[in-house]
C-alpha cells in the first residue's frame, strides 16, 4: 500500500533547503510512481543549493533538487504496462515534448519543450516517491545494486560523449577533467578500445582514481606531476587523436585542442564556466580540427546500462558517501565543501537517523 504523504527535500531559496510532508501523486495515464532507492548529487544540483540559479535557470518557486534516481517500480497508472510493480529501474529524468522536429529525428536531448528533474520550477527526485513517464525509467538487471543504479545517469551523460566524439579502438585518448563525469568518460573511452587515455586534473586525489581505472598516465598540470603507468606509450609527436573535456574550464579546453593530432577531435563535455571561450580558429582550421559538444543523453541509457551490468564501467568506488533524506541538507554541503567527495548519495529508504556511509541495499 501506498502511503498518503511521503518526505522531500525542497529548496526554498539558497541553502534554505527543508524536508516536507508532500502529498504521494497517484501515476497518470502512461506514468509510474518509482521508490527512490538512492539519488545522486550534481553539479547542477550544487549551483542551485549554493546560489539558487544554474547558468540561465533560476529558482524562483520551491523545488525538490536530483535527477540522478534509481529505484523500485511502486504502482504504475493507466495504460502504463511496460514494467511491473517491483522492478528496479534507473529514471532518465529529462523529459521531451515526443513531438517536435528535434525528438522525431532522434535528438530528443535538444528538445525545447522538455523538462528535467530538479530544474526549477520542475521538482525532483530528493524525495521518497517521484512519478515518471514509463519510457523513461529503465529496468536494472538483478545484481546491480540501486545506489549504484542512481549513477547510470552520469554513465549515460559519458556514454553520449564518447558517442559524439567517435573514440575508436586503438584511439589515444585525453580527458580533462577527473570529476565522476570524467572518471566515467575514462572508463567508457576504455570499453570503446581506446588502449592509451591521459587524464589530467588539479586534483591529486582524483589523479590517483583514474590511475585505478586505466588511465595510461596522468598528468597534474599545476605542479606538472606526471604519472606513467606505460611509459613511451603516448609517446607520440603528432598527439592525441581524440581529447574529452569534462572540466569546464577555458583553458583546459584549449589545451585540450593544442594537444590534438592534426584531424583530431575535442568534445566539449563540461559545463563550459563561461559564455563565450576564445578558440584558436585559424590554428584549428589548418589543423583541420573537429569541435563537437555533448549535451545530456539520448537513446544512451541502454549502453550505460549495460556497461555497468557487465563491470566494464565500475561504479562502487565513485560513491563516497550516503545520507538519509533528512540529512539532505549535509548531504548538499559535504558535497559542495569537502574535496575529499566524488559522488555523494542521499538514500531515502535509511532511517532519518543514519549517518554517513550508510545506504539501503537490495538485492
Ligand atoms: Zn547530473
Ligand atoms: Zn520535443
Amino acid at each position: 500500500m501506498l502511503p498518503p504523504t511521503h518526505r522531500a527535500a525542497v529548496l526554498y531559496a539558497p541553502q534554505d533547503l527543508r524536508v516536507e510532508e508532500r502529498r504521494t501523486p497517484e501515476p497518470g495515464p502512461g506514468q509510474v510512481l518509482v521508490r527512490i532507492a538512492a539519488v545522486g548529487l550534481c553539479g547542477s544540483d550544487l549551483h542551485y543549493y549554493a546560489h539558487g540559479e544554474n547558468g540561465p535557470n533560476v529558482l524562483r518557486t520551491p523545488t525538490v533538487l536530483g535527477h540522478e534516481a534509481a529505484g523500485v517500480i511502486a504502482a504504475t497508472g493507466p495504460g502504463a504496462d511496460r514494467h511491473a510493480v517491483g522492478t528496479p529501474v534507473a529514471i532518465e529524468p529529462a523529459h521531451p515534448c515526443g513531438r517536435c522536429a528535434r525528438c522525431r529525428r532522434g535528438a530528443y536531448n535538444q528538445c525545447p519543450h522538455g523538462t528535467c528533474y530538479g530544474s526549477p520550477p520542475t521538482d525532483g527526485a530528493l524525495a521518497a516517491y517521484v512519478l515518471a513517464p514509463e519510457d523513461f525509467v529503465h529496468p536494472l538487471p538483478d545484481g546491480l545494486d540501486l545506489r549504484h543504479g542512481a549513477l547510470i545517469e552520469p554513465l549515460a551523460v559519458a556514454v553520449h560523449a564518447v558517442r559524439r566524439a567517435g573514440v575508436r579502438p586503438g584511439d589515444r585518448v585525453l580527458v580533462t577533467g577527473a570529476g565522476p563525469i570524467g572518471l566515467l568518460v575514462l572508463q567508457v573511452a576504455r570499453a570503446a578500445g581506446a588502449d592509451r587515455i591521459e587524464v589530467s586534473d588539479v586534483s591529486p586525489q582524483r589523479l590517483r582514481y583514474a590511475e585505478k581505472w586505466g588511465a595510461t598516465r596522468t598528468v597534474d598540470p599545476a605542479t606538472a606531476q606526471v604519472v606513467d603507468a606505460a611509459p613511451g606509450m603516448l609517446a607520440d609527436p603528432d598527439g592525441f587523436d581524440v581529447a574529452l573535456d569534462c572540466s569546464g574550464n577555458a583553458g583546459a579546453l584549449v589545451g585540450a585542442l593544442r594537444a590534438l593530432r592534426p584531424g583530431g577531435t575535442v568534445a566539449v563535455v563540461g559545463n563550459p564556466a563561461t559564455v563565450a571561450t576564445e578558440l584558436p580558429l585559424a590554428w584549428m582550421q589548418r589543423q583541420e580540427i573537429t569541435l563537437v559538444t555533448a549535451f545530456r543523453y539520448a537513446n544512451d541509457f541502454p549502453a550505460a546500462i549495460a556497461l555497468a551490468a557487465t563491470g566494464r564501467v565500475r561504479l562502487a568506488e565513485l560513491v563516497t558517501s550516503c545520507h538519509p533524506l533528512d540529512a539532505s541538507d549535509a548531504a548538499l554541503r559535504a558535497a559542495l565543501t569537502d574535496p575529499a567527495q566524488l559522488k555523494v548519495l542521499v538514500t531515502p529508504e535509511t532511517g532519518p537517523a543514519g549517518g554517513n556511509s550508510q545506504g539501503a541495499h537490495h538485492g
